[in-house]
């Protein structure tokens, strides 16, 4: 029996076809239509077919095209794909052939995104049209009721978008009504106030979006699949609820192939969050609202939402909850992840951790889409093939946190004989210390992804092993990569050096200090940190004041997580203080200058006071190592103390230049 054949029993229900007209998928894994900011003037580019690619070839049964734009009014980034002209057809062509040719199937979303404007194409704040007069909380847009002649000007771009998206070779369409978009728009009472055939009852409600699956279906052959993606439930308190989504499937079930379930909306916080679910949510959470959509409807329900494991879209798939699971970010982390799957190869799939941070946290800062765990990954062009070594070289990376266990991965894959030394009893640096936190037990998955793939292509690990610089000239190796790391570093400022109740962050998570019941969190950092000892202590039962050096918690990190952290913060009455910066404690006393104000600001009755600053870089041995070795290299904290993100990049860029 066949690794592929054994797992196929493992696996059977989420590698057996499913078809929808004369289109069969080859198995039950999709790619959920998603932002990359990959597209080149609103069109597939070289980069967004690499990337896609690479997912059609690690074995996706479906990929579904981000957004397409069907009206010049839907540009809500600069980078958003439109599909408007006849002239786009060629690339988006060249885009499925790519998918295709790894006999993945394809779909492209057809999207308008109404009133839910977050970029600026033309750098100023463009007008938003929505049913209605009404503001969104989010984006801060005002948005232009629309009039019934431009409603139809959208309606007919659905239909003339379908049509060249068809003749571009795509196996079929699913319009976006998910998100609070415009179809949503409409369909919500809160948000459609109109008086006229598009308002009011949900029949008229649903007008909109019944015009635009019937201009979908005019516009293509009857083979064409055509499907709608909603949100299940907005999880806002002006958004639609599960009550008034599955009324509105009820009654367009026989309009559309399937149903793609997600939840949440853009146009408020807490909905948002649900764009792209963070690690604090659980696992495959929306498979029950799906399972109940099918037994409503009798559709194909596709469903996703933090499915990053094939053990629990198998799971989905037995129960009969969905007949398609989205494992978007699966496939980002690791592209090969079906294939891996299939084969039996579970160890070796690394798990997206749903940190968001380079993924939707990419996105939002207008950067092309990548992973923390492989940066390969949005980067295909440049770093998807690794070049074998012309010449094998023994190669000793020093340090196993992050940096250093990517630079061996990688380094090892090309061919090198490659030694890590990790002074440590542990391998996985900072991210050992990050699982700690409340909620983010899944970030100590980084270390376990990044030992496998070190170990996997054949690098010795060495624990235990602290490295000096003589150590280094008795070893002699052809190359070094130093991937050190930081070390605690405490900001300076009156009394740092004689305060007995100061304390660092990492301490506390790790144990080894304890803190009173009164405590003062100094947060310079606005990451995770702060926001996540504050979290700790608080719900511990200490009385938490955060004082953030910026204008709110998490502010430095994706606002999903951000969005999520303050929500807990507040829960806890965690009280937060904006824009602090430490100058001084004594015993019992905290004093801070508001930075914005210039004024002080001082703490009393402070037990502990923890920082949650930046690290110094450990960089020692670089300097003695000038001249003991002919090549070394520096990679992750060791050179700028900053997030796990850089220190995997740089460790893959070290491991390309040995
Ligand atoms: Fe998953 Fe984080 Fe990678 Fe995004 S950046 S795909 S959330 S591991």
């Amino acid at each position: 029996m066949t690794a592929a054949s054994k797992a196929g029993l493992r696996f059977p229900n989420l590698f057996s076809p499913f078809r929808i007209k004369k289109t069969e998928f080859r198995n039950r894994i999709f790619s959920t239509g998603h932002d990359t900011y990959l597209p080149e003037g609103g069109l597939p580019s070289p980069a967004l077919i690499a990337y896609q690619a690479a997912r059609a070839r690690g074995g996706a049964g479906l990929i579904i095209i981000q957004v397409v734009g069907v009206h010049e009014t839907a540009r809500y980034t600069g980078e958003l794909l439109m599909g408007t002209d006849d002239l786009c057809i060629p690339k988006y062509r060249e885009l499925i052939d790519a998918i295709h040719a790894h006999g993945t199937k394809v779909l492209v979303q057809l999207f308008h995104p109404g009133r839910e404007l977050l970029g600026r194409p033309e750098g100023v704040i463009q007008p938003a049209f929505a049913p209605s007069f009404s503001p969104s909380e989010r984006f801060r847009t005002v948005p232009r009721p629309l009039s019934t002649e431009m409603i139809a000007e959208i309606i007919e771009g659905y239909g003339a978008v379908a049509r060249r998206m068809i003749e571009a070779g795509a196996d079929g369409l699913e319009i976006v009504a998910s998100h609070g978009y415009l179809p949503a728009q409409f369909l919500n009472p809160r948000v459609n106030r109109r008086e006229d055939a598009y308002g009011g009852s949900l029949e008229n409600r649903l007008r909109f979006t019944r015009e635009a699956i019937a201009a979908v279906r005019k516009a293509v052959p009857e083979e064409v699949i055509v499907g709608m993606r909603f949100s299940g439930d907005e999880l806002d308190a002006d958004g639609l609820n599960e009550d008034e989504t599955i009324a509105m499937a009820r009654l367009i079930k026989g309009e559309l192939d399937y149903l793609n379930v997600i939840a949440g909306t853009s146009a408020a916080a807490a909905g948002a969050v649900h764009i792209v679910p963070p690690m604090t949510v659980n696992h495959a959470y929306l498979a029950p609202y799906a399972a109940k959509l099918k037994q409503t409807t009798g559709s194909a329900v596709f469903v996703a939402g933090r499915i990053n494991q094939p053990q629990e879209a198998e799971r989905i798939i037995a129960e009969g909850a969905a007949d398609m699971c989205g494992m978007t970010r699966a496939m980002i982390t690791d592209p090969e992840m079906p294939n891996k799957a299939r084969a039996g190869l579970l160890d070796d799939i690394r798990a997206c951790i749903g940190c968001n941070q380079a993924c939707i946290g990419h996105f939002q800062l207008g950067l092309p889409i990548s992973c923390i765990q492989f940066p390969e990954s949005g980067r295909e062009l440049a770093y998807g093939a690794k070049p074998r070594a012309p010449q094998p070289r023994r190669v000793m990376v020093i340090g196993g946190g992050p940096a250093g266990l990517k630079a061996a991965a990688v380094a090892a894959e090309r061919g090198h004989d490659v030694t890590l030394h990790e002074k440590g009893s542990r391998l996985g640096g900072q991210a050992l210390i990050a699982q700690l936190l409340p909620g983010r037990a899944e970030f100590g998955g980084l270390a376990t992804n990044l030992i496998r793939e070190a170990e996997r292509h054949g690098a010795k690990l060495m624990k235990n092993s602290a490295v000096t610089a003589a150590m280094v000239r008795a070893e002699n190796p052809d190359a070094v990569i130093l991937a050190t790391g930081s070390r605690l570093e405490k900001p300076p400022f009156e009394g740092s050096d004689t305060a007995s109740n100061v304390v660092h962050a990492a301490d506390v998570f790790a144990g080894r200090v304890k803190t009173g019941s009164n405590v003062v969190v100094y947060d310079w950092l606005a990451d995770w940190v702060g926001s996540g000892v504050a979290e700790r202590l608080a719900g511990e039962g200490a009385y938490v004041r955060l004082a953030v050096n910026g204008i709110c918690p998490a502010a430095n990190i994706q606002n999903y997580v951000r969005d999520v952290f303050i929500a807990r913060l507040h829960r806890l009455g965690v009280a937060v203080l904006p824009m602090m910066r430490l100058y001084g404690v004594d015993d019992r006393t905290a004093y801070f200058l508001h930075t914005a104000a210039q004024e002080p600001v001082t703490l009393d009755d402070v037990d502990t006071i923890v920082l949650a600053c930046p690290n110094a870089p450990c960089d020692e041995l670089a300097d003695e190592l000038r001249g003991v070795v002919k090549e070394i290299h520096l990679a992750g904290d060791c050179l700028a103390p900053r997030t796990a993100e850089e220190a995997v990049f740089e460790g893959l860029k070290a491991g390309l230049a040995v």
